[in-house]
């Protein structure tokens, strides 16, 4: 039993969504499929969304009738819609979105809850789209919609999902279809409460919901369809010509994710982790690509790093304590602040009197620094990076150490750390320096392989 996840890129036009079709006629055996929203889709619904919180109605309503004609177009390509150029499944979606922009403009508010019920668009309409076309192709497809499998917490735009309750309505609603050797097909990203009520799982989500899924299915194999040929030596985004890993553990898998490895949701691995189901990265452009295979046993042969990631936009605080403080009273001030901010930090490093946070340089900075200053004298840089050298062997090997330092050379580094997994290098740098910085590293712990002479004629 197979979960195949297709992103964004990858049902983002009909020639994707032929392609898909393609990979899933393929695979044997039973199978179910999680998709994202069409490329694209989600930013704009939730531009959508505060348009309509701003009570622009003309704007959000127009936003609201390119989606759909988006929609439209992908499914006339494939053959899906009717005389009218409508496709049935599709309207009641959009007649919900439309209702609830209205509802929304007048109300000059979108609250998470309805935020949620307006992102969730694109993967219920996504998913709709890619039942029909493997119908439309043959196979046994069926639409299962998220929201009756998916249970999950009501904490609106990031929910947690609920594993037991999921299990039990898994089994209820896809294990009965796929004994029918049905193709189950539903949308990722997007859940519900115990009450029905519409949630999702946080952006990059759809992978996550491959792997609940997944674990809950007791799977074989959960398989992350996307636009890259797997998890790479470095963001291709960022660096010229890095290279596919063709293994992972676990760990590093979810520590590349964690440190900014965007092609997996971070929280991917922990179900795949707990029911110790392989997860496999590939490219839908280029099926025949192996791809990453993640499992629990470390890869061998491998050199000690296995991969760069890059998170960012950060912001640097330095706060010195004033010494009104004690310094255990210091540290138990501005981490009670962090958490009453629910602020993420990415790296921190402490001396006595003095501690350094890389956070997410988000609108809460401001407050936080406040909030800070009657602990001690705080400085703030906005625009930073983090970038990490990930792999199974950095754990106390100083040339690793050695080896960045000297690769980055003349770029301004404003902290230096082994994070605490033990198992990656962290340095902190202007975002303005991240290309070079990245690329230096790159060529230092993943040079090009030389390419062979040949004597001239
Ligand atoms: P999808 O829509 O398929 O979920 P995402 O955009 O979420 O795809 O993730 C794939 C993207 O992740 C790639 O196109 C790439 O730009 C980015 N990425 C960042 N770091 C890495 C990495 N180390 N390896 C592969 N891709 C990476
Ligand atoms: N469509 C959602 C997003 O863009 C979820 C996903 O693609 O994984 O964040
Ligand atoms: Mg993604």
């Amino acid at each position: 039993m197979i979960v195949m996840k297709f992103g964004g890129t990858s049902v983002g036009d009909a020639d994707a969504i032929g392609r898909l079709s393609s990979i899933v006629a393929a695979q044997r055996g039973r199978k179910a499929v999680v998709v994202s929203a069409l490329s694209g889709i989600t930013d704009a619904l939730l531009r959508t969304a505060r348009l309509a919180a701003a009570g622009d109605l003309d704007e959000a309503s127009a936003a609201v009738a390119r989606i759909r004609q988006r929609h439209l177009e992908v499914a006339a390509a494939l053959g899906l819609a009717n005389a009218s150029g409508r496709v049935d499944a599709l309207e009641p979606i959009f007649a919900e979105l439309g209702s609830l922009v209205r509802a929304s403009s007048l109300l000059r508010e979108v609250s998470p809850r309805a935020l949620d019920a307006i992102a969730a668009t694109g993967e219920l309409a996504s998913s709709r789209l890619v039942a029909a076309a493997l119908a439309a192709r043959g196979l046994p497809a069926v639409w299962v919609d998220p929201r009756l499998v998916i249970v999950t917490d009501a904490d609106f735009t990031h929910a947690a999902p609920l594993m037991d309750e999921t299990l039990v309505s898994v089994e209820r609603v896809v294990t009965p279809l796929l004994a029918r050797q049905q193709v189950v097909v539903t949308g990722g990203y997007v859940g519900a409460t115990r009450e029905g009520v519409t949630t999702t799982l946080g952006r990059g989500g759809s992978d996550y919901s491959a792997a609940i899924i997944g674990a809950s299915l007791g799977a074989d194999e959960i398989q992350i369809w996307t636009d890259v040929d797997g998890m790479l030596t470095a963001d291709p985004r960022i660096v010229e010509g890095p290279r596919p890993v063709t293994e992972l553990s676990f760990s590093e898998a979810h520590e590349l994710a964690n440190l900014g490895a965007k092609v997996l949701h971070p929280a991917t691995v922990e179900p795949a982790v707990k029911c110790d189901i392989p997860v496999r990265v590939l490219n839908s452009r280029r099926p025949e690509a192996p791809g990453t295979l993640i499992t629990r046993r470390p890869a061998q042969g491998q050199s000690a790093a296995c991969a760069l990631a890059c998170r960012r936009p950060l912001a640097v605080i330095e706060i010195e304590s004033r010494g009104s403080l004690r310094p255990h009273e210091f540290l138990s001030f501005v981490a009670a602040t962090l958490e009453r901010s629910q602020m993420t930090v990415a790296l921190m490093s402490a001396a006595q009197s003095r501690l350094t946070l890389a956070v997410e340089d988000d609108a809460q900075v401001d407050g936080v620094i406040e909030l800070l200053k009657s602990a001690g004298d705080v400085s703030c840089q906005r625009g930073m990076a983090l970038l990490s050298l990930v792999g199974k062997g950095t754990q106390g090997d100083a040339s690793l150490f050695g080896g960045a330092m000297a690769a980055l050379q003349d770029i301004p580094v404003c902290i230096v750390s082994q994070l605490p997994s033990g198992r990656s290098v962290g340095v902190v740098v202007r975002e303005d320096d991240v290309r070079a910085a990245m690329t230096r590293l790159h060529d230092r712990f993943f040079p090009q392989p030389a390419v062979p002479r040949y004597a001239e004629a």
